[in-house]
């Protein structure tokens, strides 16, 4: 895992295997079904990295031949919540490595005229206090979504967060980092900067309409 000077907080998960899915996924001639693929697999491989400090305790477990010791991971109650709808697509992935994990979903959408965020939908876990949260959204662009979107954890009481996206601007990056600087991003790629109507340059395009074929 990567970091940069610029954003202590920023994990840049540079796997060979993620760095090749991302670049097929930025690609415009890709289809949606396999677009929808890719998401899902690089969610899931970056959750793998982003999972490697969770704590083990010790479990006793009877093998065929006899009794032993192993280890499981010990008492995180992990919760994956998706920013609506782009979000949607890094569930799965995650959750096949993390069955035990709880989803809840955050509704936000961004005005077109103010880029900001619109808040529509809010729902996790009564006991956010005892929760560890991955919020995600497969971009991280002006940043509008993810700030509004870990304050609303926040607020419900929600203290460890961390955010994982597929592609980050530094615009977004930073706007994050000041407003939550407890919070750790895990991204695939670090991209050069936003266009005028919020884009990431290179990017990939609207990941929602590119993921569920609305474009
Ligand atoms: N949302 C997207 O889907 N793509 C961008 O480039 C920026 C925000």
């Amino acid at each position: 895992m990567r970091t940069t000077q610029d954003f202590p907080t920023l994990r840049i998960i540079a796997h060979p295997l993620i760095q090749h899915k991302l670049t097929i996924l930025r690609d415009r001639e890709t289809p949606t079904k396999i677009f929808k693929e890719l998401v899902d697999e690089i969610a899931m491989l970056m959750a793998y990295e982003a999972t490697g400090d969770l704590s083990l305790e010790p479990a006793e477990v009877d093998t065929p031949l006899e009794r032993t010791t192993g280890r499981r991971v010990s008492g995180k109650k992990l919760t994956l919540v998706p920013i609506l709808r782009a979000g949607l697509g890094m569930v799965e992935g995650i959750y096949r490595l993390v069955p035990a994990a709880r989803i809840g979903h955050i509704g936000l959408y961004r005005d077109h005229d103010t880029l900001e965020p619109v808040d529509y939908y809010f729902k996790v876990p009564g006991d956010a206090a005892e929760r560890d949260f991955f919020v995600l959204d497969p971009m991280l662009a002006t940043g509008g979504s993810a700030v509004a979107a870990v304050t609303s954890l926040k607020r419900a009481g929600a203290t460890r967060i961390r955010f994982m996206c597929l592609v980050a601007a530094p615009e977004g990056m930073k706007r994050l980092a000041s407003a939550h600087p407890d919070v750790i991003v895990y991204c695939a790629a670090l991209d050069r900067e936003l266009n005028e109507q919020g884009y990431i340059l290179p990017g990939l395009g609207d990941a929602g309409d590119r993921l569920f074929g609305t474009r």
